[in-house]
């Protein structure tokens, strides 16, 4: 994609406008790389079904349903059989899918997994996948890895050097992943630059996204491109050839690409955890 397609501006949030929202998408397609429904992440507080009308007024063409799967923040109980859990599990994408019905919006399935509190985003698998593989409970990051990509998807390490509370250590799985996400908007800019720098050393392919919880006002991100994305597979693989280019969307409704903006991409700080490399460099 050109750069003279930028900076795009998207409709406001509170502007509801069909034909506005059509000549932006002749000008780029824009995907939600990462969101979580109340339905299986603990911490979510939205319902699938209702980020369908939020996400069109945002400028979106589609979005990603990237829950935490079950090693992570989930809500899913654990004393109920597989299958039941994965049903749980899937009811978020499937309740934002139903909605979308009729809707010029591309609802996908994806998971965020974790490992150690390194997370991963997996793009390119389905509900069926899930039931024929507990087994993925028991894998280390490479077997995961080698899994996902057999069934023709792909795995993206998310905000690499988040830092929290909950966090003691920084873990990077080069190796056991196919890109990273260097914009995450719910991370600080530092900790997004951080990503960046590492991810342009290893020459690796970048993601942007919202982590997107609950409604807010403020900067999103996602992955423009200048074609519709047909289904998560396309999805998949467009982020990993390079079809597609990180952008944060501003709370002013400009789209910018991330690797136009200093704070994101500059670090001004080094990671104050220690960064481990669970499965070498
Ligand atoms: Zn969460
Ligand atoms: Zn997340």
């Amino acid at each position: 994609m050109n750069c003279h397609y930028l900076p795009v501006r998207l409709p406001g949030a509170n502007i509801v406008c069909e034909k506005k929202n059509k000549d932006i998408k002749k000008m780029g397609f824009l995907y939600e790389t990462h969101l979580h429904t109340c339905e299986a992440s603990a911490c979510g507080k939205v319902h699938g079904e209702d980020y369908i009308d939020y996400m069109i007024n945002k400028g979106y063409s589609g979005f990603v349903v990237t829950d935490h799967f079950f090693n992570g923040n989930t809500c899913v109980p654990e004393d109920m059989p597989w299958a039941d859990r994965v049903e749980m599990y899937a009811s978020g994408y499937e309740r934002a899918l139903k909605a979308a019905e009729g809707r010029d919006i591309n609802v996908m399935f994806g998971v965020e997994f974790n490992f150690w509190k390194d997370e991963y985003l997996i793009y390119g698998i389905d509900k069926k996948w899930l039931l024929d593989n507990e087994c993925i409970m028991e894998m280390t990051r490479h077997e995961l890895h080698d899994a996902v990509r057999k069934a023709g998807g792909v795995m993206i390490q998310a905000h690499p050097f988040r830092e929290r509370d909950y966090l003691s250590d920084i873990r990077l799985a080069p190796s056991a992943c196919d890109g990273v996400e260097v914009y995450n908007a719910a991370n600080k800019p530092n900790m997004n630059a951080l990503g960046f720098e590492y991810t342009t050393e290893l020459g690796m392919p970048m993601t942007a996204g919202s982590d997107i919880h609950y409604f807010y006002d403020g900067d999103m991100g996602g992955m423009l491109f200048d074609t519709k994305i047909t289904d998560v597979k396309d999805l998949a693989r467009g982020l990993i050839d390079g079809r597609g280019i990180p952008v944060r969307l501003g709370q002013n409704g400009v789209i910018t690409p991330v690797s136009e903006i200093k704070e994101q991409t500059v670090s001004t700080e080094l990671p104050t955890l220690p960064v481990i490399y669970p499965e070498g460099k």
